[in-house]
């Protein structure tokens, strides 16, 4: 059966929240939202892998810095499955700066500045296929 794409999003839990412990919280914030975690593992990201996965900002002045703490700690990456699954997830995780996250969502209590904001999440279906395809194969998503 052909997948619906629109029902998968990518997301990870950055080094900042792994490193403090929160990614057992988060998860459970995850399942708690109603999402399927189909895929999901740990990993440290090389620098070259953290660049191509944030090409689209290559040129902005928090490319460096942003490559450097993606790649300089373990993060958990996963494949995240509910109706709507990417506009879901973004609006569980917040808004970019925790300072102006809703109340509730994971980037107001979990993250620490703009930079360093606890979760990624796909910004549309076609950039969570690419993001999905960045990590997993297809044999590792059950
Ligand atoms: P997102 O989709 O909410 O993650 O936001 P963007 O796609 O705009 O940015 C990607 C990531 O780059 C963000 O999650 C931040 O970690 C980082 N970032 C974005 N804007 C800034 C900024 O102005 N300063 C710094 N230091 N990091 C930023």
């Amino acid at each position: 059966m052909a997948e619906q794409i629109n029902n998968l999003t990518f997301a990870i839990i950055k080094p900042d929240a792994v490193r403090a412990g929160h990614t057992g919280k988060i998860i459970d914030r995850i399942i708690g939202g109603g999402f399927r975690i189909r895929a999901l593992k740990m990993i440290q990201q090389s620098r070259a892998q953290a660049e191509g996965f944030y090409d689209v900002h290559r040129s902005k002045p928090f490319f460096a810095g942003l490559t450097e703490f993606m790649s300089s700690a373990p993060c958990v990456v996963m494949v995240l499955e509910k109706d709507g699954a990417v506009r879901a997830w973004r609006d569980l995780m917040g808004a970019t700066d925790p300072a102006k996250a809703d109340e509730g969502t994971i980037r107001k209590e979990f993250g620490a500045s703009v930079g360093e904001n606890a979760t990624h999440g796909s910004d549309s279906d076609e950039n969570a296929a690419i993001e999905i395809g960045y990590f997993f194969n297809r044999l590792e998503i059950v």
